[in-house]
């Protein structure tokens, strides 16, 4: 398992982000306690309360620097905010195809569902709102991939894309009605795994903590 461990006492360090050490060791239960937290999503994998006391590391598991872990946990983050918003992309894509291709079988007084107004406009905006998102995600990736700053926009990125596969899973149920709640139809599955990403890795209210300030020069708020 990969862990961050404090191997600096905290009143021995001037900031309480130092004297953290990354390790990279073996997951021996003797130690360690896994309880599996039962969820309503992302079954795929699974996510655990984990109980650590007292386990042995021996110091060739280190990774880079003593003390300096916290900063190379950082390093992580924004690839993963632009990895987090490629799959929001990806989830809600899959669910608008659904929705047009249901539109349009579903007959209804003799006419296909999807012929309505009522039904197109929702799933239009939804699909407007979800590619304007996909430009951020794929600007982020860009600038991430060039090797430049790219924070501001990776947090952009995952907020719009997250909010963006909210809505259009939800679009994507209500247009097949009933069926849409039904497991067999499975588009219950992906308004289940976007709000997911409404809270991970980091909420709206906190990702709206940081943007202020960096894109538009608020003083800090917390
Ligand atoms: C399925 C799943 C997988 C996860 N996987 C990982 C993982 O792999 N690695 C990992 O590190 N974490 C993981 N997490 C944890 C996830 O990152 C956190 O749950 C998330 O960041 C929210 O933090 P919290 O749960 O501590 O909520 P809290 O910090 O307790 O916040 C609760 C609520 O209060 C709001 N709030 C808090 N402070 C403020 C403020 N100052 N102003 C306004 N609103 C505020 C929050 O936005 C939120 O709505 C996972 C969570 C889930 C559900």
């Amino acid at each position: 398992m990969l862990l961050l461990a404090r191997t600096t006492r905290l009143e021995k360090v001037s900031s309480p982000t130092e004297g953290l050490s990354l390790f990279y060791t073996d997951l021996n239960r003797d130690f360690v306690d896994v309880r599996e937290i039962k969820k309503m999503g992302r079954k795929a994998v699974d996510s655990n309360e984990v109980f650590i006391d007292g386990l042995p590391i021996p110091a060739e598991d280190l990774i880079g620097e003593e003390g300096k872990g916290f900063g190379q946990t950082l390093l992580g983050l924004n690839p993963e905010r632009i990895l987090v918003a490629g799959e929001c992309i990806g989830i809600a894509r899959n669910a608008l195809v659904r929705a047009a291709h249901y539109a349009s079988e579903r007959v209804i007084f003799d006419r296909p569902i999807g012929q309505n107004q009522g039904v197109q406009h929702p799933l239009a905006w939804a699909w407007a709102r979800l590619e304007s998102a996909n430009f951020m995600v794929t600007h982020a990736a860009a600038l991430y991939d060039a090797g430049e700053l790219c924070g501001v926009e990776a947090k952009a990125a995952k907020l719009l894309a997250a909010a963006a596969a909210v809505e259009a899973t939800e679009v994507a149920q209500i247009t097949f009605g009933g069926f849409g709640y039904a497991k067999e139809y499975y588009v219950e599955r992906l308004v289940r795994e976007a709000l997911l990403f409404r809270i991970v890795p980091v909420t709206p209210q906190m990702r709206l903590l940081f943007i202020p300030e960096k894109a538009l020069g608020f003083p800090r708020p917390y």
